[in-house]
This record gives structure tokens, C-alpha cells and sequence, in this order.
């Protein structure tokens, strides 16, 4: 490890294990009201987390997009300083680290590059069923292996023919004795090919007339169990260092104690995590806008048109303006959201607003980096072409932005309809 990592590894190490979810709610609770400014731990783990993205992450963001190679190195420098696994409860060895904070670093790991993060970070989507729901052993046990090693773990709920319509998935799972034998297929697994371990919804009531709420059951299913088969690397459009898998299950063999909760509880914790992961995603997706706009402002001071930096022209400059806007809106938007969880609050309408928006100005702050970029920006010998392939994927995954729309909709009539 190098003499910075080690600088890192102390600060980052001081700073996160001070830090847990309660003080993350001290945080905002010493003063009455709003308050828009993080404490000085928080600004520490900022400056840790801006520090490896910069010299870690950055550097090599153009190699792991040409060849989508997983970047197991960079994830394991992440895990040794703390940057990783960031809401594993400290009875397992983790640093129960609250929302917000750990959006911080997502923020700023996107930054340096959002498919690296998402290789980084995907496992925290894998770990939240078992962080939200798991009991003592399941916990100490699947959580607490990533706390010993740097592995990581999976979500598997979307399959080939049902992402949006989670009610549509066709894997299912039947109890035969103290098991259960799980067969059917997922697809879009971020870390299907890395992942020690998985969570995956399976329909446990055959009967199709049973609701949602009650139809599945959500498994804890290790990579090692025979019959489970992740299929090929998928060639994405962007994101391209993440590991994303179909995978298969073929007469899986399951412990009845790695179900979650129990019989029926699955479809709850599969969309309850979102409170807890969205935010986060909005976070990356406001990364992703800042690097368009550090970007394209360094650009407009440099290049000349008309005798002019092109900055000096009122068009670009208000392109700059009109990305700051987005920017800024994105982050007090995942930041309430964030702080929302952390306080015990609902915050399911503000998450996927936080998502939302954020997804969409990630993707228009891209866009507009390449058009203020000129013909270069189309070039993959400049930054901004990569960002606006790994743009597109945050108003997809985790819900599309259309998805998001209706949780923000059916909670506006929630409202009106309990005001009356
Ligand atoms: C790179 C990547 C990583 C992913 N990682 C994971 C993962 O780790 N785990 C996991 O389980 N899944 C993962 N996914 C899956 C992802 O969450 C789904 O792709 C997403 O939820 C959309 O589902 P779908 O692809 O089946 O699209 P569909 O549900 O088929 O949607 C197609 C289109 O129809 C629209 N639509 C659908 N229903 C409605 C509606 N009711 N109202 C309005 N519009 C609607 C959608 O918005 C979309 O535009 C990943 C996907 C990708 C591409």
C-alpha cells in the first residue's frame, strides 16, 4: 500500500468508524431548523472519498470503459480504507454508517467515474435486504463475511420478460422439507459474475391470484450453491467496469434459514431497500453531472472561437449556468432524502424524486458537456463522450424514471385523499 493510501486509510478509518447512523442523525439535530453545512467529520470523509476518486478511480476510468474489465484491485484499496460496505451493522464488524454520509462518498467516487463506482458500490444494493431485514445470524454471517474479505454481493429481482413489473417475475421457489428448491432465471444482476452471495425474490405461492405482498419470499443464495449459474458478461452502452449477468437457477437447493423475514415477506424488502438505495444512486448521478460541468467549464476557458474564449459567449456560458442549476438541485435533493432514512422518516416520495431528477441531469448535463466540447466531445479521446454513455442507465436501473414518476404521483393522491 502506498504511502497515500495509508494517509487515506488512517484518516478514512478515524473519520468513518467515528461516524455511525446515530450521529449521523446527531448531525443534523444540533441545531434547531435547517442547517446546509456538514460537520467536520463529514467534510472528512468528503475529502477522503475526493482524494481516492481523483487518484484512484480517475485514472484509470478510460481503461476499465474500453475494456469492462471489473476493477477487483480498486475495490479492494476501497475496502481496506473504509469506503466500502458502508451500512453493515457494527455487531457484524461493519461501520453502520448512516445514508448520507455514505452518499458523500458516492458522490464523489462518481465523480472519477460512475462504472467503477457502480463496481465499488452495487454490493450495498445486495446487502440491503439482509441490512433491512436479515435476522442476528443471517446477518453476522452473510454481512459479516464481506467485513472479513473484500468480496461482495448481488440483487436479483429483475428476470428477462419482468423488471418494472416485479409482480411478473417467474422464478419460484418450492418447500421441500428444510429447503427450498429454487428454479428460474434473473437477468441485469450487477455483480452476477463477482458476487460471493445474492438476494433474489422468487414467487413462493403459485396461485396467481395472490397478491404481490404475499406471492414471494426473498432467499439469501450463495454463488457456491450447486445449480447456480451466472451467464456472460453483458456489453453495456456504459457503466462498462460494472459486472452485469443474467443468471440462472436450476434446481437450487436453499436452507430455510437463509429466507428473509419468511414465507411471503419477500416483495416488502425487495422494494423497501430502494428507500435506502436511492438516494445513493441519485448521489452518483450528481457525480456525474459535477465531472460534465468541471469539464466542460475548464474547456470553455481554453477554447477560442471568434477571438474569444468560447466562455465569453452568452450561449455557452448560460449552458454552464443552466447545469449548475441542475446540479445543485440534484444534490439537495438526494441530500434531503438521505437525511430523511437516516432520521427514521419515510422518505420513499423524496427518494425517487432524488433519483429522478438527478438521472435526468446527469443525462442533460452530459449532453450538453459534448455540445460545449464541439466535435471533440464526440471524440473518445476527451472525457465528456464516456459520460454521456454512463448517463443513460440512471433513468433505468432502479426503477425507471417513468416509475419513479408514479411513485411520485400515487403519493401526491396519498396526500390530497388523507387531507380531505
Ligand atoms: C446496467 C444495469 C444494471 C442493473 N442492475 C440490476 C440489479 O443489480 N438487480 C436487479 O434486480 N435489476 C437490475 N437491473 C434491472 C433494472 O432495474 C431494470 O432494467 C429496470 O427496472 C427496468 O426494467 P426492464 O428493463 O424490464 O424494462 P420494462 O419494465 O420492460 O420497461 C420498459 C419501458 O416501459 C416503461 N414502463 C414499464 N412499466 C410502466 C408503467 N407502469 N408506466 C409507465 N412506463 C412504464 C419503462 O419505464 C421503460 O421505459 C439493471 C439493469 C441494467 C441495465
Amino acid at each position: 500500500m502506498s504511502c497515500l493510501s495509508q494517509v487515506c486509510k488512517t484518516a478514512a478509518s478515524t473519520a468513518l468508524r467515528a461516524f455511525s447512523t446515530t450521529s449521523a442523525c446527531n448531525a443534523g439535530a444540533h441545531v434547531n431548523g435547517f442547517n446546509f453545512e456538514l460537520n467536520e467529520t463529514q467534510r472528512e470523509i468528503q475529502s477522503v472519498a475526493r482524494k481516492f476518486a481523483r487518484e484512484e478511480i480517475a485514472p484509470v476510468a478510460a481503461k476499465h470503459d474500453e475494456t469492462g474489465e471489473w476493477p477487483a484491485e480498486i475495490y479492494k484499496k476501497a475496502w481496506e480504507l473504509g469506503l466500502t460496505n458502508k451500512g453493515i451493522p457494527e455487531h457484524c464488524g461493519g461501520l453502520e454508517q448512516g445514508i448520507f454520509d455514505s452518499c458523500l462518498i458516492s458522490e464523489e467516487f462518481s465523480w472519477g467515474c460512475t462504472g467503477i463506482t457502480v463496481a465499488i458500490e452495487g454490493t450495498s444494493l445486495g446487502q440491503a435486504p439482509v441490512i433491512l431485514s436479515g435476522n442476528k445470524e443471517q446477518q453476522k454471517k452473510y454481512l459479516g463475511r464481506l467485513v472479513e474479505e473484500p468480496l461482495v454481493a448481488a440483487y436479483g429481482v429483475t428476470e428477462p420478460g419482468a423488471g418494472s413489473d416485479v409482480n411478473g417475475l417467474k422464478t419460484k421457489a418450492e418447500k421441500k422439507g428444510d429447503e427450498y428448491i429454487l428454479n428460474g432465471q434473473k437477468m441485469w444482476i450487477t455483480n452476477g459474475g463477482v458476487a460471493n452471495w445474492y438476494f433474489v425474490l422468487a414467487r413462493t405461492n403459485p396461485d396467481p391470484k395472490c397478491p404481490a405482498s404475499k406471492a414471494f419470499t426473498g432467499f439469501i443464495v450463495e454463488k457456491d450453491f450447486l445449480g447456480v449459474k451466472p451467464g456472460r458478461k453483458e456489453q453495456m452502452m456504459g457503466q462498462r467496469a460494472s459486472d452485469t449477468r443474467g443468471i440462472t437457477f436450476e434446481d437450487v437447493r436453499v436452507p430455510k434459514e437463509n429466507v428473509l423475514i419468511g414465507e411471503g415477506a419477500g416483495f416488502k424488502i425487495a422494494m423497501g431497500v430502494f428507500d435506502m438505495t436511492r438516494p445513493p444512486v441519485g448521489a452518483n448521478a450528481t457525480g456525474l453531472a459535477q465531472r460534465c460541468l468541471d469539464e466542460a467549464t475548464k474547456y470553455a476557458l481554453e477554447r477560442k472561437a471568434f477571438g474569444t474564449q468560447i466562455i465569453n459567449h452568452q450561449a455557452v456560458a448560460f449552458l454552464l449556468a443552466d447545469m449548475a442549476i441542475g446540479i445543485e438541485t440534484a444534490r439537495l435533493a438526494w441530500m434531503k432524502s438521505a437525511w430523511e432514512v437516516d432520521n427514521g422518516k419515510r422518505n420513499s416520495y423524496m427518494a425517487a424524486i432524488a433519483k429522478c431528477h438527478a438521472g435526468d441531469i446527469a443525462n442533460k448535463c452530459a449532453n450538453e458537456a459534448v455540445q460545449i466540447f464541439g466535435g471533440n466531445g464526440f471524440n473518445k479521446e476527451y472525457p465528456v463522450e464516456k459520460l454521456v454513455r454512463d448517463a443513460k442507465i440512471f433513468q433505468i436501473y432502479e426503477g425507471t424514471t417513468q416509475i419513479q414518476k408514479l411513485i411520485i404521483s400515487r403519493c401526491l393522491v396519498d396526500a390530497a385523499k388523507s387531507s380531505n
